[in-house]
């Protein structure tokens, strides 16, 4: 899915390309894909609107529209925003998963693609979008002020879960996916599948940093390489698709193992399992 790190990049193309721009057209290859909030038909209730923001939030990307509407997309494992340089004459066919096109006045057409299927298009009125499923209830935004070590100490403090689970809850922790949520237990050293209410204050802190670190440098590295905002980076992570292959740090090598519904690459040296050293501890609590 395109993750944090990508969509920070993909916001700052969109705006510079679209804010300010009249949608002059509206279509869609996939009608699964939308949800039109608002009871006036797609596509003319976008037809003649301007964009005046884009933002990010969490894994959602907000088009503000004016008249009080907006556009929400949940692109989740596989949705991408590509934007088409209008071509004289040509007829372009549109990719078979397209779920929205604006054509927009004196720009190029946005357009999002989502082969999987699994994102979501909300049109929604701006007083309704906190209706939007999952955007309404988005936990603590990992780029913004309100992320600190004490907001994050709260968040945890009471998880009873993996903490791979808990990292990639949106609802506490706004967002982080499969591949970040690798690379932050690596750089803090924690097995995947460590439990939340095992961890001392000590690993705490270090999962809060590694969260910090992990998505700066990579937020950092991709606006370096500055590719076009279709392009997912991918190459400079340290574990997630590196399985069979020897560790950075280590040289051990890196294995893929199942947590939850999936799958996760770790260093079994950097990141030991500590789980069986537990076992005891805990029935020895609960009973
Ligand atoms: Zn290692």
């Amino acid at each position: 899915m395109p993750e944090l790190p990508d969509l920070v990049h993909v916001e700052k193309g969109l705006r510079r390309a679209v804010v300010g721009k009249r949608i002059t057209a509206a279509r869609t290859g996939d009608p699964t894909v939308l949800r039109v909030m608002v009871p006036e038909p797609f596509p003319d209730v976008l037809a003649g609107r301007r964009i005046e923001a884009v933002d990010r939030r969490g894994h959602f990307m907000r088009f503000t529209l004016d008249g009080g509407l907006v556009i929400v997309v949940n692109a989740m494992l596989a949705g991408k925003y590509k934007l088409i340089a209008p071509e004289a004459g040509a007829t372009r066919k549109d990719p078979r998963a397209l779920g929205l096109a604006l054509a927009l006045e004196d720009a190029p057409e946005l357009q999002y693609i989502d082969d999987k299927r699994m994102g979501k298009v909300y049109v929604a009125r701006a007083a309704d979008e906190d209706k939007i499923p999952v955007y309404g209830k988005l936990g603590l935004d990992l780029t913004s002020p309100a992320f600190t070590r004490e907001a994050f100490g709260k968040a945890i403090a009471k998880r009873r879960d993996q903490v791979r689970a808990f990292l990639m809850d949106k609802g506490a922790l706004a967002s982080i996916g499969n591949a970040y949520a690798d690379e932050i237990l690596f750089a803090a050293g924690l097995h995947p599948k460590t439990f939340c209410n095992k961890l001392d204050a000590a690993a705490v802190d270090a999962l809060y940093a590694a969260i910090g670190r992990v998505l700066a440098d990579a937020i950092a590295e991709i606006e370096r390489r500055d590719e076009p905002i279709e392009i997912k980076v991918r190459d400079f992570l340290k574990v997630r698709g590196r399985d069979g292959k020897p560790c950075l740090v280590c040289g051990t090598t890196i294995r893929a193992v199942r947590v939850g519904d999936g799958d996760a690459c770790f260093c079994p040296n950097c990141q030991p399992e500590t789980r069986k050293l537990f076992v005891n501890w805990s029935r020895l609590n609960s009973a």
